[in-house]
């Protein structure tokens, strides 16, 4: 395998998204940086997977996994995880995270549409977090992940809901007011309305099985699922059909 040559063909990347997360890398791993959002959600995300999948001792495929966050809590709940992202510095931070914490997880730069060609099937959970609205077309990676998951396997979207009220808590309230994260890392055209994923999951052969709001409560500064408040950030549980 070349390393980055091959990638040259792939059109469903925006290097721009991609080189903003490159420069922000050395800091995946500080809970007050630039991550924090992801930080305070990754055990809440993590339990409702472990939960609708029972990740222990399943190959499990983390699709723009960045620095780790969620390919970790994974591994430290058992499964044998992939991690996959187009950004070096991330997998950079990520493999040494990983290495300093004991835990093995392979880690490849390339997208979810590359390896759904080599590895079709492969996969008993895919997951794909926070990364559909920095994609130029995610439908395309939801194809994949259909591709790349076994029949009857689990797979899992989060992302930002197109609302009034997620442009004010994720934009304005996250870049701006709390400065959490730099401005300009999410634009709100870009977030997906939970019946556009639904449809594109449909479409692609998924059952959707459950979807959750993942909601901030301010006052003690953690997050937690709700059923029915998916206005900001929410996460969709979607299952292949047995064969
Ligand atoms: N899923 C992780 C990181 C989210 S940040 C988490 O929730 O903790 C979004 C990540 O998606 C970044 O690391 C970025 O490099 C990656 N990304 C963006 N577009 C991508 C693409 N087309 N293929 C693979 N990774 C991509």
């Amino acid at each position: 395998m070349t390393t980055h040559s091959s990638h040259t063909t792939n059109i469903n990347v925006d290097a721009g998204e991609i080189a903003k997360f490159e420069r922000m890398a050395n800091r995946w791993w500080d809970p007050q940086g630039d991550f924090k959002p992801l930080h305070q959600m990754n055990p809440v995300r993590a339990n409702y997977i472990d939960l609708k999948a029972k990740v222990a001792e399943k190959t499990l495929l983390d699709v723009g996994c960045g620095g780790g966050l969620l390919s970790e809590a994974m591994a430290q709940r058992g499964a044998v995880v992939t991690g996959i992202d187009m950004g070096e510095a991330p997998l950079e931070v990520a493999r040494l995270h990983a290495q300093s914490n004991g835990l093995e997880i392979d880690y490849r730069r390339i997208t979810a549409e590359q390896l759904a060609r080599e590895s079709a099937g492969q996969f008993d959970v895919v997951t794909c977090l926070e990364m559909l609205e920095h994609v130029p077309d995610p439908s395309q990676v939801i194809n994949a992940c259909f591709a790349l998951v076994k029949p009857g396997g689990h797979v899992f979207f989060s992302t930002l809901n197109r609302t009034p009220k997620a442009y004010l808590m994720a934009v304005l309230g996250a870049e701006y007011v709390l400065r959490w994260l730099p401005r300009g890392t999410h634009e709100y055209k870009k977030f997906i309305r939970p019946s556009e994923l639904g449809a594109w999951a449909r479409h692609a052969g998924f059952h959707v099985r459950d979807l959750a709001g993942i909601v901030y409560n301010p006052l003690n500064q953690t997050f937690r699922t709700v059923a029915g408040d998916v206005d900001v950030n929410y996460i969709m549980h979607v299952q292949k059909p047995e064969a």
